[in-house]
């Protein structure tokens, strides 16, 4: 039987330009949902591409990225960019929780504590997914996606303050991601709005390792395989 698994993000994105190529590998076995706490916009005036809200853009690009990664499913909790560090937690838990009861996942995916950029929104929904896994023990595991220190290195101009990133003995788990490379292009490349982004982004994955990193909780094995 299919297991569930949940990627929890914090922007329409975050699922391309992190974890992208596990989720699509999962996305062959599992029923894989990726639960999107933002819209991804904090301006709510329409944006030039078509005179739509960028809201409403950045929605449907995670749609298109979902499709491209073999997604099954795709839920916003639609909190407003920028304002999770904004004392919503517990707003933020419950409504993961709601869809917890729901769904019974097997596996969170989420970004390592820091939220690998240093973003407060990743940061929040980071603990929050934390929190969440703590409080449902029918849930087998926590997969923290998080980058080398090379990567790191390459990002530091891009924030105030980008987290150093891992060493290779200090993960616990190693995707190969050759065989989605692909669908993982792909996906980014659906982040219209965000193009800028996805060229670096897509520009860097070219000439690194095709592989990506996780810290790893588990209660107990689950049977999830990255066939
Ligand atoms: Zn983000």
């Amino acid at each position: 039987m299919k297991k569930t698994v949940f990627c929890v993000i914090a922007h329409p994105d975050d699922e391309a330009f992190g974890p992208s190529g596990t989720l699509a590998l999962l996305a062959k076995t599992e029923d894989v949902h990726v639960i999107c706490v933002t819209d991804g916009a904090s301006d709510p005036r329409f944006h030039p591409i078509g005179g739509k809200k960028l809201s409403d853009l950045r929605i449907e690009e995670l749609r298109a990225s979902a499709k491209a990664l073999g997604v099954q499913h795709v839920h916003f909790l639609h909190f407003q960019d920028g304002s999770l560090n904004n004392n919503l937690y517990h707003e933020v838990a419950e409504k993961l929780t709601v869809l917890v009861k729901e769904y019974k996942p097997s596996l969170l995916i989420t970004t390592e504590l820091r939220g690998v950029s240093g973003h407060l929104d990743h940061v929040a929904v980071s603990m929050i997914t934390s929190y969440v896994y703590r409080e449902n023990r029918s849930i087998d595991a926590i997969w923290y996606n998080c980058v080398s220190e090379s990567v790191s290195k390459l990002m530091q101009s891009y924030f105030v303050f980008f987290p150093p990133g891992f060493k290779r003995e200090d993960v616990d788990m190693i995707v190969n991601v050759k065989r989605t490379f692909t669908k993982k292009i792909a996906a980014a490349r659906c982040h219209k709005t965000q193009y800028k982004d996805a060229l670096r982004v897509i520009a860097r994955w070219l000439i690194s390792p095709k592989e990506e990193w996780f810290l790893v909780e588990e209660r107990r094995k689950n049977g999830i395989s990255l066939q």
